[in-house]
């Protein structure tokens, strides 16, 4: 018989989805009238359609696969020059020099901040904000580390700082935040980073929804912040930014700068340790995917993707408002597309869940599902239609007004 990694028997089930999922099925058979009328704002997946920009490279790259002159086989295990060229450049163009060579592409952020953890050894003091994107606290589980929880609150505007007397040896952070929506600015990140500096740790950025920064004061980039390559590892995806949720492409920067000292004295170097974890377990992202990709940093590129993200703003914009005139409180709306408002008359946010879905047929995620931070919180998101999101906050309106 084998022996299981057992640590999967500390997984806490996620209810979430399948909760929403259930309770909302189960409304609209007992209400057929009424569910017909639901709208969806609690989706965390992107809606509007690839531009044509983006489409156009997809489909070269579908082409030269048909002759075999131009035919693709394995490409590089960290992507091809080309498209981590594009990427280093589109750095450049947000003031930040982030080398080629520390550039690796994937299939997406999921599978990077997931696959970190083969990195590092057992032992390791972990900061997680809580409320959090699950796949941090989940990966760490699944390799028996203990997690220790930092606490984001509508007092530290869900931006937890550090705390000088305590420890770190990796610390997550995810700005603009899923779910919050709270984005840190340069002072903040800087405190971040001469935190983990002192204290020889390592900042796990994920910056997901960097596209959706539109206050150029705000940091798209934790390597905005001086030091910053000798103590962090960035995530990107070309899911929020360009509508790949589908279509899969992701990179993660990985500066040659950042080495650490082993208990042999060896000098170890993150960059040639990853290099060799995804040349040992990953064959590359898709050739096509990747010709797609590398359009998305292009002038053209980056302008359409950038028509949709406004689409999205546009509807993280009538939903703040609309919380704005009715006096409920909440945070993000602004540099991103979720907006994370405190549950009305103090309830926790599953009877917030059944009191809109039953009331106005709204559709929402608690924020219990993101930690115990979340339990009065709730999670709305820009991604749905705009004349839907405007229909849902006029029921705001009527509900709450
Ligand atoms: C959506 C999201 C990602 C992107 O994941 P992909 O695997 O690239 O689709 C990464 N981090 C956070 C916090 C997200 O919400």
């Amino acid at each position: 018989m084998p022996k299981l990694n057992e640590n999967y028997l500390n997984l806490k089930e996620s209810y979430l989805f399948s909760e929403i999922a259930h309770r909302t099925a189960d409304y609209v058979k007992n209400n057929p009238e009424k569910g017909a009328q639901i709208i969806r704002l609690g989706i965390g997946d992107v809606t509007r359609p690839l531009g044509k920009v983006v489409l156009d490279a997809l489909h070269e790259g579908v082409d030269a696969m048909s002759a075999s002159d131009t035919f693709k086989g394995y490409g590089p295990e960290q992507g091809y020059e080309a498209t981590r060229n594009a990427i280093s450049a589109y750095y450049k163009k947000n003031g930040v020099d982030v080398d080629t060579d520390a550039i690796f592409i994937s299939d997406g952020a999921k599978s990077d901040t997931g696959n970190i953890t083969d990195l590092f050894g057992s032992g390791n003091v972990i900061l997680i904000p809580d409320p959090v994107y699950p796949v941090y606290v989940d990966s760490n589980i699944m390799r028996g580390n203990t997690i220790t929880y930092i606490s984001g609150n509508a007092d530290n505007h869900f931006l937890p700082m550090p705390d000088k007397n305590q420890h770190a040896d990796i610390i997550y952070i995810c700005s603009p935040n899923n779910p919050t929506g709270a984005c840190y600015n340069k002072e903040q990140l800087k405190e971040w980073v001469d935190y983990a500096l002192a204290n020889e740790a390592i900042i796990l950025f994920d910056s997901a929804y960097e596209a959706f920064i539109s206050d150029p004061e705000l940091p798209r980039s934790i390597f905005a912040i001086e030091g910053a390559k000798k103590c962090a590892i960035e995530f990107c995806s070309l899911s929020k930014t360009a509508g790949f949720t589908g279509t899969r492409c992701g990179y993660t920067v990985v500066p040659k700068e950042l080495t650490f000292t082993a208990s042999t004295g060896a000098v170890m170097s993150l960059n040639s340790m990853w290099n060799r974890r995804q040349c040992t377990k990953f064959n590359g992202t898709s050739y096509i995917v990747q010709k797609g990709a590398e359009v998305v940093f292009s002038e053209e590129g980056i302008k359409e993707c950038q028509e949709n993200i406004q689409y999205y703003k546009n509807n993280a914009k009538v939903i703040a408002d609309t919380l704005t005139r009715l006096g409920i409180r909440f945070f993000g709306g602004i540099n991103s597309p979720y907006i994370w408002f405190e549950c009305p008359d103090g309830m926790d946010s599953w009877a917030c869940f059944d009191f809109l879905l039953t009331k106005i047929q709204v559709v929402g995620t608690p924020g219990a599902g993101f930690g115990e931070n979340g339990k009065n919180f709730f999670r709305l998101t820009s991604f749905g239609n705009y004349e839907k999101t405007v229909e849902a906050m006029e029921r705001f309106e009527k509900l709450f007004g």
